[in-house]
């Protein structure tokens, strides 16, 4: 039997921004990423300023003598004062906190350094004074310049150094002052790591505990959509959805679903009752005319050829409805338990026979029947309903005989294996689409081949399987196009 199509295999755009799921997690992790990034470089950025106002703070108390001396020497040029600014100079900076002055006229008044340690680089100073302020220049080693005075320099041995103007006086002379900050750019870059880290590793577990929880949250409406899927004519009165502990809104939806399922089952039922006494009504007056109309084919000696035409039209049409009234009624009496059957052994060779017989006085096709040859030994029995098993005979058969091109050849066959009998009606016709087969068993299912073809209500083959499973049988079909079809009945044979 052909398999039904799978699930349509979504491409990776379509789920994440065409499914609720793929939205919610989204929107989950853009939050979350936006959030982290956002505390992070915050954090990052106040460490940062910190660290550069305390330096200015520490530089300010540092340089307090100097700027007294710096500004004693404006107001009252000295030799003395000069002298005295000068030591200061020498007194204050360090190798890791350089101090000079720059005078209003571009002389510089360098420090002399402690004596052993190499003496100040002029080309260093003049650096330090030139370099742009307040860049991004360094922003790759976590400082963020932009809107202050500092300059960025290295020196020969690569350590980095911010320099600034630290006080002006009262003459225009400047005191600068160059500090190395490679240690405070280590301790910015080990916080930046640090941050790094736990931001990567917040972000993993936010992502897995987002992924947990949508799916966590959305599992009511797949088991929504499942329960949903498997209702249907059959299950719709038992069919309903429970959902423990769905949230609010998807409980709320099931409860109008569960109304909604009420409402069919009671329609659906309504409407079979309907249907059931509809047909049984039709029925009778139906057969009678059946019947009135076959005699008057019988005695129609003095009726011309037209008439008998038109009589046979009608009988044919009448044979027709009746069927259709027939199998109608057995599915609306198996739908209410109604459909009662007796079984009990059967000989099953000697049904297929009278079917056969009965068959080929309708037909203008040879009809082939084989029994196994432990039928000439005795009735091969199955447990079965004779009138029944006949129906489902002639219902196949006359299906054989609808969907074959005239003159091919319809074969019945039987067979016993294992406790079982199986009968196989067998065409030569139009066959049925790998589509439709799984599908012809389904009440008011009607092939695209056949629609073509005859007209038909697509009942025939439902009430066919309903009587075989109603005898404890089952049933399948094979079937190619343009090669033909065959049905296989499996029987329990009688002990
Ligand atoms: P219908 O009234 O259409 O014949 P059935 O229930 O008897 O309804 O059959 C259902 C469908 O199965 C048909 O419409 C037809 O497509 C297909 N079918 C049944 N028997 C045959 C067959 N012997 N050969 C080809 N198609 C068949």
């Amino acid at each position: 039997m052909a398999s039904q199509a799978g699930p349509h295999r979504l491409g990776w755009r379509q789920r994440l921004f065409g499914s609720l799921l793929g939205q919610l997690r989204l929107a989950a992790f853009s939050s979350v990423l936006l959030g982290y990034t956002a505390a992070s470089a915050f954090t990052l950025l106040i460490n940062q300023q910190f660290l550069l106002r305390q330096q200015k703070t520490g530089q300010l108390l540092a340089a307090g003598p100097l700027t007294l001396s710096l500004d004693r020497s404006s107001s009252a040029p000295s030799s003395v004062n000069a002298r005295h600014l000068r030591q200061e100079l020498d007194r204050l900076s360090i190798r890791e906190r350089l101090f000079w002055v720059q005078r209003r006229d571009g002389s510089l008044l360098l420090p002399g350094l402690v004596p052993g340690e190499p003496g100040v680089n002029q080309g260093f100073i003049k650096k330090a004074m030139a370099a742009p302020q307040g860049t991004w220049q360094d922003l790759s080693i976590t400082l963020l310049l932009v809107g202050t005075d500092l300059r960025l320099v290295k020196d020969q041995e690569g350590n980095s150094f911010l320099s600034h103007p630290l006080h002006r006086s009262s003459d225009g002379s400047l005191l600068w002052v160059a500090e190395d900050i490679s240690t405070n750019i280590n301790a910015l870059r080990t916080i930046l790591l640090g941050l790094a880290g736990i931001w990567i590793l917040c972000l993993v577990l936010t992502l897995v505990a987002i992924s947990i929880l949508t799916r966590r949250i959305l599992q009511p409406l797949r088991d929504l959509r499942v329960i949903a899927a498997g209702v249907t004519s059959e299950s719709l009165a038992t069919s309903h959805l429970k959902l423990d502990r769905a949230p609010l809104e998807v409980a709320e939806l099931a409860g109008s679903f569960n109304g909604l399922l009420d409402r069919l089952a009671l329609a659906w039922s309504q409407q079979r009752q309907f249907v059931g006494l509809v047909s049984h009504e039709l029925r009778n007056p139906l057969m009678i005319i059946g019947g009135y109309l076959r005699r008057l084919q019988r005695r129609g000696q003095n009726l011309d050829p037209e008439q008998m035409r038109a009589l046979a039209t009608t009988e044919a049409e009448t044979h027709r409805i009746t069927r259709m009234l027939n199998d109608l009624l057995d599915l609306s009496r198996s739908e209410s338990g109604q459909l009662q059957m007796v079984l009990a052994p059967v000989a099953v060779d000697e049904v297929l026979t009278t079917a056969c017989d009965l068959a080929r006085s309708q037909l203008s096709r040879p009809l082939l029947l084989t029994l196994p040859k432990e039928a000439a030994e005795g009735p091969i029995r199955a447990v079965a309903e004779t009138d029944r098993l006949q129906q489902v005979l002639l219902n196949l058969i006359e299906n054989a005989d609808k969907y074959s091109l005239p003159g091919r050849p319809i074969s019945l066959n039987l067979s016993q294996d294992a406790g079982k009998l199986c009968i196989s009606v067998q065409d030569q016709g139009i066959g049925i689409s790998p589509e439709d087969i799984p599908k012809v068993f389904d009440r008011f299912h009607r092939g695209r081949n056949a629609i073509e073809h005859e007209r038909g209500s697509g009942l025939g083959l439902s009430v066919v399987k309903l009587l075989v499973e109603a005898m404890g049988g089952s049933i399948d079909v094979e079937s190619e196009i343009a090669v033909g079809s065959r049905f296989h009945i499996h029987l329990p044979a009688a002990q």
